[in-house]
Formats: C-alpha cells, sequence, structure tokens
C-alpha cells in the first residue's frame, strides 16, 4: 500500500473518527504505532475497495495470544486440518471435514477457527467440554437445538451487508426470521442444570436491541418480500399511508373508474354516462348529445364526436395523473422508506453479531456432541501434573479409509517416559500414529472429545510436528535443508509443557549425519526442554538411548512373520526393534522379483557379517551423552 496508508498521526485520528471515541485507549486497545497503523491501513484498504464506509464492523479486539495455542503452517498442514497434504488429496479427508457436523454457517466457520486455533486456557477448555457434555448426555435436546439451527441463514453475514448497505428486502426479512429463531433457541436452552458456559450464551443482555429490530423489520417490510428493490412491492401495507394510497392507486384504479362512473350517472341522471380513455385526451366522461343539456358546468369540453360529448374533470384529470405516475412514485418511495429503514437498523448491527457469535459456539457444541455420539468420542479430563495419557486412542482420518483400525494407547509420565523413540517397519503405522497422539491432543484443546476410550491430559502450549518430506524447491529449500528448518524452528520454540511429534528426522541426509543428527537432536530436547516427544525412526541405533536417559522409552510397532510373509498388527508395543522389512514393503510395492531377491541377498550378507551395524554402533559409542540434572527429571 502506499505511504499514505500508514501516517501515525493521520491514523490516530481516522481511528478515533472512525470508532467516534474521544482516545484510542477506549476502544481497549493498545497504542503501539504498528497496533494503530495495522488496525487503520485494513479498515482504509477496505474501505476503499468497498467504497464505503464499513458499519458493520463495530469493534477490536485483540487476540489474547495467553489464551490460545500457536500452530504453525506446517502442523496445521502435517496433521491434515483443514486441507489434505496432497494438493489433489481428498477433501473429505480432512479433520475439518470429518468432524464438522456445524449446521449454521457461522457455526462452520468458528469451528475452522478453533480447529487452528487451540486454547492453553484451562479454564476456557473445561467450559467448552462441559457444554459439549450437556449436548452429548442429552440427546433430544441436541436434537431440538438441530432443529432450531438448520433454520438460521447467514446472520452474520447479513447483518454485514447491512452495514456495506447491500442488503436487499429479502435478506433483512430472513436476517429477522434467524434472530426469531435464536431467540427461542436460546429459551428452549434455558433449564436449571445447563453448564455455565451454554448459560451465558443463552442469556442474552441486549434482549431488548434485538426486539427492537425484530419489530422494526416486521412493521416496514412483508412477510415475504422480494429480493429485488428494483419494482417495489416491499413495504408492508398500512405502513406508510402514501404507499398504500399510491397501490391503491395503481391496483384499484379500474374500480375506483367505476366507482366514479356510478357516481356520476346517477348524480347527472345520465345513465348512459360512460368513462373511456385514449391517448390524446387521457380518461374523459362521455356523453351522448341527447343529454347534453344534464352536463354538469364542472365538466370541461375536450372532443366532439357524431352523437357524442367528451369531456374532463379535475378530479378524472387528477386521478389520471396519479394512475400513470403511481407506479414510479411507488418505487421511489419505497425506496426512499428501505434507504431510511436500512441506516436505522445499522445501529442494531453490533447486537446482531453478538447473537451470532452465540449461535456459532452453540453449533459448535452441538456439532461436536453429535460427532462424539456417531464416532464413539469421549470426553477428555484435565489435570495440571503434565502429563498425557490416551487409551485405546484412533486416528479419525485413517480411520474412515480403513476397515479394522487398531486403537493404540500413549503414555507420556515419569514412570512410561516422556520421550518416546518409536521404531518399526516401513508401513507399520507410525506415522499414523504419531498423528493420531497429537490431533487428539489438539482435539481435547479444541474443546472436543476425543476418538479414544480414555485420556487424561494436562493442556500443551504447543504442538509441533515434523513430518515428511514436503519438498519446497520453489523456495530453494532442499527436502533436508526444510528437514532443519522446521527442526530449528520446533528447538528454538518448544517448552517443557509442549507435545512434539518428529517423524524421521535426519533421513533426507547420509546415514552417518542423519543418526548423528537425530541422537543430538534428542539429547537436546532432553536436557534442554523436557517436551513430551514422540520420535519415529529406523535408525535403530537410536534405541540405545533409553539406557542413558530415563526418560527416553522405547517403543515398536509390531509386525508378525509368518511363512516368509510379513503382517502388519499395528500395535504399539513397549521395546524397540531393529528390523525394518523395508525389502518386504519394495516387493508387495511391486519392485521386480529380481531386485527383491538380491536385496534379500545383500542384506543377508549385511547381518551375517554385521560389518554396517558394529560399525555404527562404534562410532555411536564414542559419541557421549551430556549429563543429565535430576532436578531437570523430577520436572518432568
Ligand atoms: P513408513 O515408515 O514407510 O513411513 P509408517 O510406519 O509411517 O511407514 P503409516 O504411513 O503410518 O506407516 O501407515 C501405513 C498404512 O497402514 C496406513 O496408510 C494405513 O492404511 C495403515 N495403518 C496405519 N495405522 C493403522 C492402524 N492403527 N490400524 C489399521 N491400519 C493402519
Amino acid at each position: 500500500l502506499e505511504d499514505e496508508y500508514f501516517n501515525l498521526k493521520d491514523n490516530l485520528s481516522y481511528l478515533k473518527n472512525y470508532f467516534k471515541t474521544e482516545t484510542i485507549k477506549g476502544l481497549g486497545i493498545s497504542d503501539e504505532s504498528y497496533f494503530i497503523n495495522a488496525i487503520a491501513s485494513l479498515l482504509k484498504y477496505a474501505e476503499d475497495t468497498q467504497k464505503k464506509t464499513l458499519n458493520h464492523i463495530t469493534k477490536i479486539e485483540k487476540k489474547n495470544f495467553s489464551d490460545y495455542m500457536q500452530l504453525d503452517e506446517s502442523t496445521i498442514a502435517n496433521l491434515e486440518l483443514l486441507y489434505p497434504i496432497q494438493t489433489s488429496g481428498d477433501l473429505k479427508a480432512t479433520v475439518f471435514a470429518v468432524i464438522n457436523k456445524t449446521l449454521t454457517a457461522m457455526g462452520q466457520r468458528m469451528l475452522r477457527y478453533w480447529l487452528v486455533n487451540p486454547l492453553i486456557n484451562a479454564e476456557r477448555l473445561q467450559a467448552r467440554l462441559d457444554s459439549v457434555e450437556y449436548f452429548h448426555n442429552n440427546p433430544i435436546i441436541t436434537d431440538d437445538t438441530a432443529e432450531f439451527l438448520n433454520k438460521i441463514y447467514d446472520f452474520e453475514r447479513l447483518s454485514g451487508k447491512i452495514g456495506l448497505e447491500s442488503a436487499n428486502p429479502k435478506d433483512i426479512v430472513l436476517l429477522k426470521e434467524s434472530l426469531i429463531t435464536s431467540l427461542e433457541l436460546f429459551k428452549s436452552l434455558s433449564s436449571e442444570n445447563l453448564p455455565e458456559r451454554l448459560k451465558f450464551l443463552t442469556h442474552i443482555e441486549n434482549k431488548d436491541k434485538i426486539d427492537d429490530f425484530i419489530a422494526i423489520v416486521e412493521n416496514t417490510l412483508k412477510e415475504d418480500p422480494p429480493a429485488e428493490t428494483a419494482n417495489g412491492g416491499y413495504v408492508k401495507d398500512g405502513f406508510n399511508s402514501e404507499v398504500d394510497d399510491l397501490r391503491n392507486t395503481k391496483f384499484n384504479s379500474t374500480k375506483i373508474l367505476k366507482e366514479i362512473q356510478k357516481r356520476e350517472s346517477s348524480a347527472t341522471g345520465i345513465t348512459s354516462l360512460k368513462i373511456g380513455f385514449n391517448k390524446v385526451f387521457g380518461y374523459y366522461i362521455e356523453i351522448t348529445r341527447t343529454n347534453a343539456d344534464k352536463v354538469p358546468d364542472s365538466y370541461i369540453r375536450k372532443q366532439t364526436l357524431a352523437n357524442a360529448e367528451r369531456y374532463i374533470t379535475q378530479e378524472l384529470k387528477e386521478l389520471e395523473d396519479k394512475i400513470l405516475s403511481a407506479d414510479d412514485k411507488l418505487i421511489a418511495l419505497e425506496n426512499q422508506i428501505y434507504l431510511k429503514l436500512i441506516s436505522e437498523l445499522k445501529q442494531y448491527i453490533p447486537f446482531i453479531q453478538q447473537i451470532a457469535q452465540n449461535i456459532a459456539e452453540i453449533d459448535c457444541f452441538a456439532s461436536f456432541a453429535q460427532t462424539a455420539r456417531l464416532q464413539r468420542f469421549i470426553k477428555p479430563e484435565i489435570t495440571r501434573d503434565n502429563i498425557l495419557e490416551i487409551k485405546d486412542g484412533r486416528h479419525i482420518v485413517v480411520e474412515q479409509l480403513q476397515d479394522n483400525f487398531i486403537t493404540n494407547n500413549a503414555s507420556f509420565n515419569t514412570k512410561n517416559g516422556i520421550f518416546h523413540i518409536l521404531t518399526g517397519p516401513n508401513m507399520s503405522g507410525k506415522s499414523t500414529y504419531i498423528r493420531q497422539v497429537a490431533l487428539i491432543t489438539l482435539l481435547a484443546q479444541i474443546g472436543s472429545f476425543v476418538p479414544a476410550l480414555k485420556m487424561k491430559f494436562s493442556l500443551v502450549d504447543r504442538i509441533f510436528t515434523r513430518v515428511g518430506a514436503s519438498d519446497n524447491l520453489a523456495k530453494g529449500e532442499s527436502t533436508f535443508m526444510l528437514e532443519m528448518i522446521e527442526t530449528s524452528n520446533i528447538i528454538n520454540n518448544a517448552t517443557n509443557r509442549s507435545l512434539i511429534i518428529l517423524d524421521e528426522v535426519g533421513r533426507g541426509t547420509s546415514t552417518y549425519d542423519g543418526v548423528a543428527i537425530a541422537w543430538a537432536i534428542i539429547e537436546y530436547i532432553i536436557d534442554n526442554i523436557g517436551a513430551k516427544t514422540l520420535f519415529a525412526t529406523h535408525y535403530h541405533e537410536l534405541i540405545e538411548l533409553d539406557k542413558r536417559y530415563k526418560s527416553i522409552k522405547n517403543y515398536h510397532v509390531s509386525v508378525a512373520e509368518a511363512n516368509g510373509e510379513v503382517i502388519f498388527q499395528y500395535k504399539i508395543e513397549s521395546g524397540g526393534t531393529d528390523r525394518s522389512y523395508g525389502v518386504h514393503v519394495a516387493k508387495i510395492a511391486g519392485v521386480p522379483e529380481e531386485i527383491v531377491k538380491r536385496a534379500n541377498e545383500i542384506l543377508g550378507n549385511f547381518e551375517n557379517s554385521d560389518k554396517v551395524n558394529t560399525k555404527k554402533e562404534k562410532k555411536l559409542k564414542k559419541i557421549q551423552p551430556k549429563k543429565i540434572h535430576p532436578e531437570q527429571i523430577g520436572l518432568l
């Protein structure tokens, strides 16, 4: 944007003027220049592009970062929260798609927001979980709520249209109806044992404002108005006498003319008196020549025919003007009334937006409850002792695509270690498992129930994931470079309250370098961070580490072998494994038999001579681990 957008002095007075306040502090925002400039330039930009004053942006709220978890871009992508990792992937195979059972557009927007902004405030989280539980325990109430929600339009957007003066009469009536339904929903939810948060959401502080809005719309507009304003026909009968009059004229002109004809005929005693119309004289009264002597003085003669005379009267002339211009006048008058209505309604936007937010939140709770019921989710239990326990957890997206999904536990505590090294064959389910743990934790922290049989956890401050190899060649970063950039971001930002998911870190480079880096990273996390970590790897050398650190525990994914075939069991068990079954995976992937056979031969040679392993082992033994501080372990 041009420099003019960022002049602090101008921006200050712009904001004061926009929000009609004396001081910027009155808005509850700080007076740092970047803050002022950011808000003002955004508003100015929106105004410039909309060519309108933005009445619907009514307040500035500073997002409190101490309440929300910061999720980095790669974690949002890796966990496939909103989009599949592969751009061509199925949009239905995302976490959002699987859990979203919201029924309003506002609820859907809020759920998207929640999903990428998990809470780190235990009290707020508990309030959400209790609200979900209320719906979960009361299926009939949830169904009734769904019925109300289904009738509610996106009135948050409709109120925005009022602000931008682009709402049509139908929009306004739909908004009004949605508000009525919202109030009905709030009322239906008002029971004694409602959890605090739901009580708060259903108790509307400014209900009189909403009632006023509803009354104004109901008084002014017809019940089922057209979406267009171009042809009029939306102002309610009885609202404005001039409109009624014009409508009367427009629709009843024949009747009125007949009435005049009848009245004039009996007043003059001329039974053959007729009212007609032609383009030259407009409406006229035609009287046969034989009755000419009975014509009143007020008649003005306009045309003489062979055996009749044609007259006009003041009344007929006025009526004619009225009839002919009624339509135009009607459209203009209705439009005038409409513009006045819109400007009157603008003052209600903040109150409407508040109701929209409350409806969105209720929709999210009901949606969580519905998902929990359909997919057997349970309420997680929050504790304060920095642990994470999941019993029979599931990966909700993989589970959708996979018959017989095998559930798995996770346990991060002093006894079972807080750093888990996970080894196991290719294709055995390591990535699925470590993502699943991250996902269940994330779901719990947005207030959702979770896909498990039991969960007990303390809130994590951040969830970091370093999974898969996603090249970013366009940015000039190689696979390994990207891997290291992501890892260093994690190392620099994680705390002992974080959850870190690392998938095959180090694999982008040579084995020795890879093992060395992975080893050093693990030591660093243990010694300096103390975060709960899941580290999946094919470097079997790393399983040695559990002998050196109390907080490290080895786990592996079990497989069974029968008749030379490998059967994946997808079950996470204690202890490490030193077999990868990579050649087996190559075989089932269709690599030619010849190559598979030769690979098995080479593998056999390696294993027999044990050359590779012992050499690596020796190398690794030379690396001395750092001393662990006992208090650090205590902390964990
Ligand atoms: P690699 O080491 O080759 O990257 P991996 O061990 O990370 O493999 P995943 O990608 O997690 O393996 O899983 C491979 C496939 O196994 C999944 O696509 C899924 O179809 C299936 N799978 C994973 N976990 C389970 C499970 N718990 N129950 C049933 N099937 C599973």
